[in-house]
């Protein structure tokens, strides 16, 4: 029973059933302590969705059973990488392993789920936690179920020793309370379509493509993945989701190059409206501060994204062990869970991936994106023209997919990409754009 009168009604609570909160409870719970994670919706219920889970974000969740073909729907083999007029496709074939996995988010997250509660954690589903007063001995959390239409909405109090926000996107209200910084947050648009096994193969050239087009968003690519008999496409922009549901709609009906993905489908294209869309927040580029007193953000919710793709698992899932092996650590030492006690989290954070990996990653972010005074993409053609000719930057790509080590990520291999790309600029460029790409071999 949940009552506000002990000092700790739980160990820890996770806010947020996403991959991050998921994975923190598996890790907290699994080591005996007494979890609560608290999701204002129903995370339990069934829906459509692949992500891509690259081959380097398996060391930050080691335990998922990598054969199960029911979370690991299909090896990730190929990615293509598009812009307007260039395609480039990347193939862990040419190099012998696959770049990663393809991961039906509602099973990967159901499976940590239930390790979960067979280790003895609780859930408590469409309840939204309102508020979280930090005390001296314990942080105490207000819980506002679901209202009905016919029962009043219930307010309940638990008391736990350290809170994990693992809130996305959709949390803010709750982290600025705390007194957290928010991270960009940008809206995404997602279209689940279901087809025939072969018909996907056929239809669909790539296990993942990413189209980077000036007139589709500025923010983030067109990207497609294929599970076996259902794939999503979807993009990510500052604009508002009304205006993105309509021009998702004309993008699907009109735009050639993707024509082809729908053929054979039993839901035509024309009768889609823009009530047949998901639409979610994300996040990009990290908070500073990810703990404050009894209080540890992780995951999108901390903007922990790799900004060029949103590649968005492995912030969760890196965020989520890091900060779970933490507070295991300090719960043992029975400390207060004082800001300058779980500063450790940042520290880990920050060798593992933050100052490898993501650093590349924002470096090529701010290169794709920001270093074209105006689109059309210019550096961008140049990178797919670098792919297309040089075997040794498909390689490098492929290394990045699969790096088991990214605190030692292998940054001269980007710095050489660059340089490719820079080589492949075309001349009236290459003057302007100097000094950008000097900026970024002094950053790195
Ligand atoms: C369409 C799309 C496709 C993507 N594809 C990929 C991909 O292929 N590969 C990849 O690496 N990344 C991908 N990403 C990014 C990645 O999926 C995310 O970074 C990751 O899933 C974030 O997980 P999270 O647990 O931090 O947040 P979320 O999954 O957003 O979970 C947050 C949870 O917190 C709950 N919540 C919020 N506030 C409260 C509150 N006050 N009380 C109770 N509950 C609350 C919400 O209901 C939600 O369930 C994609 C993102 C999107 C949007």
């Amino acid at each position: 029973m949940i009552t506000n009168e002990k000092i700790y009604d739980y160990d820890f609570a996770i806010i947020g059933a996403g991959i991050a909160g998921v994975i923190a409870f598996y890790n907290l719970t699994k080591e005996g302590c007494s979890c609560i994670i608290i999701d204002k919706k129903d995370r339990s219920i069934p829906y459509l969705l692949c992500k891509l889970v690259c081959e380097h974000d398996f060391p930050f969740m080691p335990e998922i059973p990598k054969n199960n073909v029911d979370i690991f729907v299909r090896d990730h083999w190929t990615s293509i990488y598009a812009s307007r007029n260039i395609e480039a496709l990347v193939d862990g074939k040419e190099f012998g392993a696959p770049l990663g996995k393809l991961a039906d988010e509602y099973q990967l997250i159901q499976w940590y789920l239930n390790k979960g509660i067979e280790y003895g954690g609780t859930i408590q589903w469409k309840h939204e936690v309102t508020g979280i007063k930090i005390l001296k001995e314990n942080a105490q959390l207000t819980l506002l179920s679901e209202k009905k239409t016919d029962i009043e909405a219930e307010v309940k109090k638990i008391n736990v020793k350290a809170v994990i926000l693992a809130t996305g996107a959709s949390g803010i209200q709750l982290q600025q309370d705390l007194g957290f910084q928010t991270p960009t947050i940008l809206n995404s648009i997602t279209a689940t379509f279901k087809n025939d096994p072969s018909l996907i193969m056929k239809n669909i050239p790539a296990d993942y493509i990413f189209r980077l087009h000036p007139q589709i968003s500025l923010e983030g690519m067109l990207w497609l993945n294929r599970a076996i008999d259902y794939f999503n496409i979807g993009y990510v922009s500052s604009e508002e989701p009304k205006e993105m549901g309509i021009k998702f709609l004309r993008i699907l009906q009109n735009y050639q190059p993707i024509q082809q993905y729908f053929k054979g489908l039993e839901k035509k294209i024309e009768t889609l409206t823009v009530k047949d869309f998901h639409y979610k927040k994300c996040t990009k580029y990290p908070i500073d501060a990810k703990v404050s007193d009894r209080v540890v953000v992780i995951g999108d919710a901390a903007g922990l994204l790799y900004p060029l793709y949103l590649e968005g698992v492995i912030g969760a899932a890196a965020s989520a062990k890091i900060a779970s092996e933490v507070l295991l650590e300090l719960n043992k030492n029975e400390s207060s869970f004082t800001t300058q006690d779980l500063r450790k989290n940042e520290k880990l954070l920050s060798t593992r991936i933050l100052n490898s990996y993501f650093k590349m990653g924002k470096i090529s972010d701010e290169m794709f994106f920001r270093g074209n005074e105006k689109p059309p993409f210019t550096i961008w053609d140049a990178y797919l023209n670098s792919i297309n000719e040089l075997q040794q930057l498909r390689k490098n790509i492929w290394i990045a997919y699969r790096c088991q080590d990214l605190e030692n990520y292998p940054e001269e291999n980007d710095l050489w990409c660059g340089e490719q790309i820079y080589k492949h600029l075309p001349l009236s460029k290459k003057v302007s754009l100097m000094p950008f790409f000097l900026k970024f071999k002094f950053i790195s």
